[in-house]
């Protein structure tokens, strides 16, 4: 039997360059723990907005393969190896934006059975056996229908392999509180001035923003860990520009660069006390340990 590390995180996401957004310190941090990470994106992200004017010429598989190239830069600074596409590369198309023709592709997230397309994360759960899943809320965070359909695969899958006898005994939600967000953003109106950037998104444009309350768990990351995060982000260089601890996507409007990252957790039992937030994910969770 091949050895494992102990603690497994296993993470849904839909397009390259999310995983690093949302959680790229969490994910740099348990790496250089040692524990197993493994990401699994959905789509190649094929339809997204490409930002510098030399690269503006990469659109559908073109992009798709640069974006895959990407990825493989982010995971290199986030110390993962372990990055799976869904079905295997292409096996999903970028669903485009919410209310775009696009989504009425055949070959797209969106119109994937959702049954079938856990079926495909089930057989990574159950090699991986991840005890902690991290995914979207069921708004995919805001809206996109990838994000959407990664939340429905991610979770029907978790149910799935419950069945099947794999149990993963943690799944939680990307979030930000609402007071962290609003904080930032005070914090970057008075930056802007002197930041490459022209204008501000709002506390609106952040997906995930929840009360206060509804946070169970927040993952701080050492200086390496923020430092992987926007060495993560800056490798997707068509969607993402830093300048930290700010960055902006395609649509030019800064926003802050969270380097301690939320989770609300929707499955598997709170460790601590209920009015206490987590910081780790792992929590509670029997642990066997190798021999
Ligand atoms: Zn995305």
């Amino acid at each position: 039997m091949t050895e494992q590390p102990a603690r497994r995180l296993l993470l849904v996401h839909a397009h390259p360059d999310d995983e690093s957004i949302n959680n790229g310190v969490t994910m740099a941090r348990y790496a250089a723990e040692g524990a197993h990470v493994t990401l699994v994106t959905c789509t190649l992200g094929e339809r997204g907005e490409v930002i510098p004017p030399e690269l503006a010429h990469l659109t559908g598989a073109a992009l798709g393969g640069h974006r895959r190239d990407e990825l493989a830069a982010a995971m290199r600074a986030l110390g993962v190896d372990d990055v799976r596409l869904l079905g295997g590369p292409g096996r999903f198309a970028d669903s485009g934006m919410m209310g775009l023709p696009d989504n009425e592709d055949p070959g797209c997230l969106w119109q994937a059975d959702v049954d079938r397309a856990a079926e495909l994360l089930v057989d990574v759960i159950r090699e991986v056996r991840p005890q902690v899943l991290v995914t979207y809320d069921p708004d995919g965070g805001y809206g996109h229908p990838d994000h959407i359909q990664a939340h429905r695969i991610a979770m029907r899958a978790v149910e799935l392999a419950d069945e099947a006898g794999c149990p993963v005994a943690k799944v939680y939600w990307n979030r930000v509180p609402r007071t962290v967000a609003e904080d930032a953003f005070a914090r970057l109106g008075e930056a802007l001035p002197g930041l490459p950037f022209d204008e501000a998104a709002g506390v609106e444009d952040v997906p995930g923003v929840v009360a206060d309350e509804l946070i169970t768990t927040e993952i701080r990351g050492d200086a390496s860990a923020r430092a992987a995060k926007a060495a993560a982000m800056r490798a997707h260089a068509t969607q993402i520009t830093v300048a930290e601890p700010y960055f902006v996507l395609s649509n030019a409007l800064a926003q802050p660069l969270f380097t301690t990252e939320y989770y609300e957790l929707v499955r598997g039992e709170r460790a601590g006390d209920a009015d206490a937030r987590e910081s780790d994910l792992f929590a509670g969770i029997e642990i066997e340990e190798a021999s």
